[in-house]
């Protein structure tokens, strides 16, 4: 496996009006890897994510992946970024309701011109895998919180991202379906080479990674 740094982080805090979300996080993260962050809510894991993202920008300090600094880019810049470059498995999933699970699936490659037949079969594998391929002509509302969550999964795989956040992944899952889906993001991670970053409760899954980071306060802490 490399060891190419891939993500560093300096000095980085986020302040809302309300609360200093992330104060003074610096952490380096390798090309391929996978890291696991835990901490109690509100200690600003989500915020971190959000900032990898390129979904909000720091208040102080650098988050620079693959060498861009992303504080730096500009907004055109920035959502090419998180097309090209970073899918998201967020807690709170955002299907659109207004197309079926196949065509949310297809949403990135389609925003970034990236369509294929090969994204279309891998999504179609994926499902099958995911044990959702029922779901595929159907729209969000008809499907359970679970099955919502994995074409959720399957959408963020879609173009092979090189940098994999997830938070939260398993909220809605048995425990039997967070094993697996589990095990496919990292098996995918490895696949692609991707850095894959998992915000996690669940002890379970925690005590399987390697590397692993606690949030406490806005501060990350190495285990
Ligand atoms: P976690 O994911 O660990 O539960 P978050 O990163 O969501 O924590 O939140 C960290 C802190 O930042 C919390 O106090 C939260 O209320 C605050 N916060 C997060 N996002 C926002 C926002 N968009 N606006 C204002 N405050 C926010
Ligand atoms: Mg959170």
């Amino acid at each position: 496996m490399s060891q190419n740094v891939i993500i560093k982080i300096e000095n980085v805090k986020k302040f809302y009006p309300k609360s200093k979300a992330l104060n003074g996080v610096s952490v380096s993260m390798n090309e391929g890897e996978e890291y696991l962050i835990r901490g109690s809510s509100g200690s600003g894991k989500s915020t971190l994510l959000y900032l990898l993202g390129g979904l909000e920008r720091p208040t102080e300090g650098k988050v620079i992946v693959n060498q861009k600094n992303l504080g730096e880019l500009n907004d055109e810049e920035l959502a090419l970024y998180r097309n090209r470059y970073v899918g998201f498995v967020f807690q709170f999933h955002f299907l659109l309701s207004s197309m079926n699970c196949m065509d949310n699936i297809l949403l990135p490659s389609r925003l970034g011109g990236l369509e294929s037949s090969e994204v279309k079969k891998r999504a179609l594998v994926l499902a099958d895998h995911l044990q959702v391929s029922h779901c595929l002509e159907k729209f969000p509302f008809e499907l359970s919180g679970g099955e919502q969550q994995r074409i959720n999964i399957i959408r963020a795989l879609s173009l092979k991202p090189h940098l994999l956040l997830c938070d939260e992944p398993t909220g809605n899952l048995d425990s039997e379906n967070s094993k697996k889906v589990i095990q496919l993001l990292r098996l995918l991670a490895r696949e692609f080479n991707s850095t894959l970053v998992v915000v996690t409760h669940d002890p379970l899954i925690a005590q399987s990674f390697p590397n692993q980071f606690v949030m406490k306060d806005g501060v990350l802490l190495t285990q």
